[in-house]
This record gives C-alpha cells, sequence and structure tokens, in this order.
C-alpha cells in the first residue's frame, strides 16, 4: 500500500471500528435500561414479598405464636357490657349490685373495657354466693376491709354479680382497674370446686372473654397478679388450671360458633 493511502486506509478501519463499536454501545445502553428497569422491578417485588413476611411474622410475635387462640391482641372496642343475665339466659345469674360505697363499690367507671378475667376462692368453706354477696355489701357499715367482686359463683352454680363489669371491684389488686374478678364457691378447705361451679364459671368467663374478644392468656388466677394462695385449688394444682383454661377455650370456640 502507497503510504499516502495508508492514512486513508487506516482512517477508514478506525472509522469501521468507531461504527461497530457505537453501535454496541448503543445496544449496551438498551440493554442497560432494559436490565435496570427488570432489576427494578424485581426489586419492588422482592421488597413487597419480603415486607409481607415480615408483617406476618410481626403479628405471628405478637399472637404469641399460638394458632390455635383465635383472638389476636388487637384491641377491640366494645360497648360496656350490661344486662350481663338477659345476655347469657343460659346461666342463672342474679343482678344483685352492692351499694355505692367505699369498701366494696366505690362506683369508679373503669377507662376502657376490662383486658383480663381473674379467677378466685372464696376462702369461706360452704358459703353460698347470696352469703359472700351480702358479706361485700355489708362492708360499707363494718368498715372491716376493702372486697368485692364482679360475680361470686355458688355451690350450686348461682352467680350473683355484685359490681357492673365496667366498674371497678376490690378483688384483684393491681389489676383492679383492668379486670373483671371472679370468686368461686367451695365446699370445703380442699379448694377444690363442685362441678356446678366449676362448669358454670367455664360457661360465664368464655361467654365475657368472646364478647371482650380477650386473647387467652388473658385469664388468669389471684396468684398471677400477687403470688397470693387463690384460688387454692388450682395454685397447688396448676394441671387443673390448665384443664379449666381449656374447657374455657373449648366453650368460646362453640358459643362462637352458635352465634354465627
Ligand atoms: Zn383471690
Amino acid at each position: 500500500m502507497k503510504d499516502r493511502y495508508k492514512h486513508l486506509y487506516t482512517n477508514t478501519e478506525r472509522k469501521k471500528y468507531n461504527n461497530t463499536s457505537r453501535k454496541r454501545v448503543k445496544l449496551t445502553k438498551k440493554q442497560r435500561v432494559l436490565a435496570r428497569l427488570s432489576f427494578g422491578t424485581l426489586l419492588i417485588f422482592v421488597g413487597i414479598v419480603l415486607l409481607g413476611g415480615a408483617y406476618r411474622f410481626v403479628q405471628d410475635i405478637i399472637r404469641g405464636n399460638d394458632s390455635d387462640t383465635e383472638d389476636t391482641e388487637e384491641i377491640i372496642e366494645v360497648p360496656a357490657l350490661v344486662g350481663v343475665a338477659e345476655r347469657f339466659p343460659d346461666l342463672p345469674i342474679t343482678e344483685d349490685f352492692l351499694s355505692i360505697n367505699e369498701f366494696s363499690r366505690p362506683g369508679i367507671v373503669l377507662s376502657s373495657n376490662p383486658e383480663y378475667v381473674v379467677i378466685h376462692y372464696t376462702a369461706n368453706p360452704g358459703s353460698t354466693a347470696k352469703q359472700n354477696r351480702d358479706y361485700f355489701e355489708g362492708l360499707k357499715d363494718s368498715h372491716f376491709t376493702y372486697a368485692s367482686a364482679q360475680f361470686v359463683i355458688g355451690l350450686e352454680g348461682e352467680i350473683e354479680q355484685c359490681v357492673p363489669c365496667n366498674e371497678i371491684a376490690y378483688c384483684s389488686n393491681s389489676m383492679n382497674d383492668n379486670c373483671i374478678s371472679i370468686e368461686m364457691c367451695h365446699p370445703d378447705e380442699g379448694g377444690n370446686f363442685n362441678d356446678a361451679t366449676y362448669n358454670n364459671c367455664v360457661f360465664l368467663v368464655a361467654h365475657l372473654m368472646n364478647y371482650y374478644h380477650m386473647d387467652m392468656d388473658h385469664l388468669i388466677r389471684h396468684y398471677d397478679v400477687t403470688g397470693k394462695n387463690c384460688p387454692k385449688y388450682f395454685v397447688e394444682h396448676p394441671d387443673r388450671w390448665d384443664v379449666f383454661k381449656d374447657y374455657v377455650k373449648e366453650y368460646r370456640r362453640k358459643f362462637k360458633q352458635e352465634d354465627e
């Protein structure tokens, strides 16, 4: 090749090369844009899936991972529970409210719905629901102590309601402004319960917990609040306490189905 053409050749070759190179660059840009778009979409998709998983994970933790528990910790506001006897006609409930007084019924309305049910025993063997209710009433005159409960369940399953559900009773110490307290009567010092008392307590607790959408672990013993030996039988026989809670759980399910 003559020298004077050499320059021309080189230029042409360079141009050729540059052309291909530019073409290749153009293609790469397109691909990059496409790749970025696809990658971006993928990232968003993965993000949504991960966020969804994380949300479910956190929800599971909040629910205590108990898939058998049908209720959540989510607070569901319901109207104050009044007229319990009419609402649960399958139970022998007598509305026999105490007089408003400093020692057993201060008349303080709870600031929100009760969140717990606390179980007690009367520690007064052989006494009836009415006798325990009257003892609370008598405190307004005797000033002997501060004591009461929303409900007392007697030896024949009879239920005395002493204080409305959304009012404070003096029964469960630090939990008083956040719970419904239930006293269970018992025939003897051992503190075990008659079937009638036991069964109606299961039914009442199941109804109340369903009404307030309480989580199952919000059913506790007085013992769980203060360490007091109350209710004696369920503190000394924790396995029987577990059985009691299982019955409540079973009847909550049953009553819920009946309501649907
Ligand atoms: Zn107690």
